[in-house]
């Protein structure tokens, strides 16, 4: 398997680090978690591919990490010739389908007729998805808004844990036990937390817990980026910690 942090930044717009997005590549599945503003360009940059993107997983409905999900449709309909037809599946907690149908809505014409099939699936905290290829996809309920989830990916004995937007909560760490890569959330310095993110003392507090093989951190909002974000960390967990940075690539060797 294969991690590329796309996006590693927040609503808090910097040049470096665009909003949420995470491809994982994982046999023929080409996974895209949350589609932020921003990631369609850093898709470009970082995955020539991307127009072979399988599936799309959505964490919640924030602006941040789905301001770019009509522009990728729009791409995959009309910057080629012909237009992308393979299908898609688009995956999300209850409200995606939704959520895509107001999106139609305000669109129009040809987000009706993509050129391509959709499938909208609902995934409910503690279900998983078979992607295909061996490729395993479940959820699991955060705190952060009412819909959103986390995410793991597994193949070939390896996996790869998403935390998407989320407060602390001890049921998550259980959770994500054993995750060869831990993508968590590290929005905001410990003196400014609040109950719908995370500070690098409650990651560390996450990753001690979970004791992944990597820690990899995003959603970085500027004033944690003006702490010593790993030293915080690296108080509490003891194991590998990297800042996200986008177009960062983690390979993962499956068994
Ligand atoms: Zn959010
Ligand atoms: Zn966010």
């Amino acid at each position: 398997m294969r991690l590329v942090t796309l996006g590693t930044g927040t609503v808090a717009f910097t040049p470096e680090r665009v909003c949420a997005g995470h491809l994982v590549h994982a046999g023929a599945v080409m996974l895209l978690m949350d589609c932020g503003s921003g990631i369609t360009h850093r898709l470009a940059q970082h995955v020539p591919r991307w127009r072979e993107i399988s599936h799309v997983a959505i964490t919640h409905f924030h602006t941040d990490h789905i301001g770019d999900l009509a522009t990728l449709m729009f791409g995959w309909k009309y910057s080629s010739i012909p237009g992308r037809s393979a299908p898609l599946t688009l995956i999300g907690p209850a409200g995606i389908s939704a959520l895509f149908g107001r999106l139609t809505d305000a669109f129009g014409g040809w987000m009706r007729d993509t050129g391509f099939p959709i499938t909208i699936v609902e995934i409910a905290p503690g279900a998983s998805l078979d992607l295909g290829d061996g490729v395993s996809l479940s959820a699991t309920k955060v705190p952060h808004t009412p819909e959103s989830v986390a995410y793991s990916v597994t193949r070939g004995g390896r996996r790869v844990v998403y935390t998407g937007d989320t407060g602390y909560d001890p049921m998550f760490a259980e959770w994500a036990r054993g995750a060869d890569v831990l993508l968590c959330e590290c929005s905001l310095p410990d003196d400014m937390g609040i109950p719908e993110h995370l500070t690098p003392s409650q990651c560390g507090a996450v990753a001690a817990a979970a004791l992944p093989k990597q820690l990899v951190l995003t959603h970085f909002y500027p004033p944690v980026e003006r702490t010593d974000v790993r030293a915080t960390v690296a108080t509490h967990f003891a194991g590998r910690i990297t800042l996200g940075e986008d177009g960062a690539a983690f390979e993962i060797e499956e068994d």
